[in-house]
């Protein structure tokens, strides 16, 4: 899955004409691959990506690398849940690897719901329909493509490339995460200085107009507190003054009136700086102060009244569950909630359990981090040699059109790559309609425009990071 850019307001930049697609030789191939991708049926119920790894790997072959250089991997006892691994060496051996990284399972469609059959590319009205056509099998497609061209080309970049098709990102806890079976069982595949992947589209605006190109190059770790209270009880015609109920009731609310401090990263500053010019009026002058002084008491509370904004300031945590009492006629004996907190990169979550005891300040609510396994992902440093050669590519392609770092509130693919030491950039360079696209949803589609244009931005870049 991923995400839209968080933008409240959208800046009109006439873009260039797209490239036309059928002026470049190299384009009926590509189409070919993608197509071959989406009628892959990738779903955990029904499909199969050892198949589709498969496949992408003939593709590979045929372009003339060796079969040492690549690796259709299989988690043991998931036969449909394949990936493929690929590697171009560089010609400096000192010089880190860049991971060209994408998922090839997609979210479950069914026939009946489309209006066209999800499983086949069909192109109709200047977009390409199908599931996976914008998440993410373009950029899966995009990456087998770029080895292709580059074995073709007989390039031998600087730094090693290395492709990563991996199953599983798309069904949680229910299928094998192969970003996750790579780190634990073939870490020198994936092995990198830096991973692109997903994460945050090219937005445009309801004219099909590009607003901004997204770079996700941070985002929040996900932690659940338990909060418990619990009583001895009694009949409910005699009330005593600590009720399960109520104490739980009273730490819920201190921790509802409390704000965590803003805090920034690179990718949250550069966000508002950069949204600051493009927004304008109070709010564009509030996300400059912001950034200027972070105690900026005023600015941060008109920032607030913005869950997205908010949400790429500062560490939340909000009450998402609740649950208390066993009779209508009976004192609660036990009283709990679920608070979620999305936790900024760098703070520790055992901090953001101590301020929730601090603010409780009640030794009767016993507060419990639920268990999660995922570590929390550092938030990528945007040095000019990670960003510059984003800001390089799409100068040539989109000048003018602003390149903007987010902070993703949510969680991505990032959780296993990144805790692994590698910094994960999320940038697909495909420019996406307001409505995302319909990822996940049905009748998902994709601009061919952007596809011409993203494929050539992805290539570019990719070269761009082999060759620094
Ligand atoms: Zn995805």
């Amino acid at each position: 899955m991923r995400h839209a850019l968080l933008l409240s307001l959208a800046l009109l930049v006439p873009g260039m004409a797209a490239t036309a697609a059928d002026a470049d030789p190299t384009w009926p191939r590509f189409r070919d691959t993608y197509k071959e991708l989406i009628e892959t049926n990738t779903t955990l119920s029904a499909g199969d990506c050892t198949l589709a790894a498969q496949r992408m790997a003939a593709r590979l072959r045929a372009a003339g690398y060796p079969e040492a250089d690549l690796h259709v991997f299989v988690p043991e006892g998931h036969p449909k849940e394949g990936g493929l691994t690929g590697i171009l060496r560089g010609s400096d051996p000192a010089a880190k690897a860049v991971l060209l990284l994408a998922h090839i399972d997609v979210v479950e469609a069914h026939r009946e719901d489309w209006t066209r059959d999800p499983f086949t590319l069909i192109e109709e009205d200047g977009y390409f329909y199908g599931r996976g056509t914008v998440d993410m099998k373009a950029q899966a497609a995009v990456w087998v493509d770029t080895f292709v061209r580059l074995r073709e080309q007989g390039y031998q970049p600087k730094h090693t490339l290395k492709l990563a098709l991996t199953c599983g990102e798309e069904s949680g806890n229910t299928a094998v995460d192969g970003a996750q079976w790579l780190v634990e069982h073939d870490r020198p595949a994936i092995e990198a200085g830096i991973a692109i992947t997903e994460g945050i589209d090219g937005m445009l605006d309801e004219q099909g107009r590009r607003v901004a190109l997204g770079v996700q190059a941070a985002e929040k770790f996900y932690k659940d507190y338990t909060l418990e209270v619990t009583n001895p009880g009694g009949h409910s015609s005699r009330p005593r003054p600590d009720n399960a109920i109520y104490v739980l009731m009273h730490a819920l609310e201190r921790i509802s009136a409390h704000q965590f401090p803003v805090q920034f990263v690179d990718a949250n500053r550069l966000y508002f700086t950069r949204m600051a010019k493009i927004t304008g009026g109070a709010q564009g002058a509030a996300m400059a102060a912001i950034v200027r002084n972070p105690r900026d008491a005023k600015a941060a509370a008109l920032l607030d009244k913005d869950p997205n904004l908010h949400a790429m300031l500062r560490t939340t945590c909000v009450a998402t569950l609740l649950s208390a009492g066993h009779a209508p006629n009976a004192l609660p004996q036990r009283a709990s909630a679920n608070v979620n907190c999305r936790i900024m990169p760098g703070v520790p979550p055992a901090e953001v359990q101590r301020t929730l005891e601090q603010l409780v300040g009640d030794p009767a609510v016993k507060i419990t981090a639920t268990s999660n396994r995922d570590l929390p992902v550092p938030a990528v440093a945007l040095t000019p040699a990670v960003l510059g050669p984003i800001e390089a590519a799409s100068a040539e392609l989109w000048p003018g059109v602003p390149v903007v770092p987010a902070l993703e509130p949510g969680a991505s693919d990032a959780i296993y790559v990144a805790p692994a030491g590698i910094p994960v950039i999320g940038v697909t360079g495909l420019f996406t309609d307001p409505d995302g696209g319909r990822m996940h949803g049905l009748d998902e589609r994709l601009r061919v425009v952007s596809l011409v244009e993203g494929r050539d931005f992805l290539y570019r870049l990719a070269k761009r990071y082999a060759e620094q």
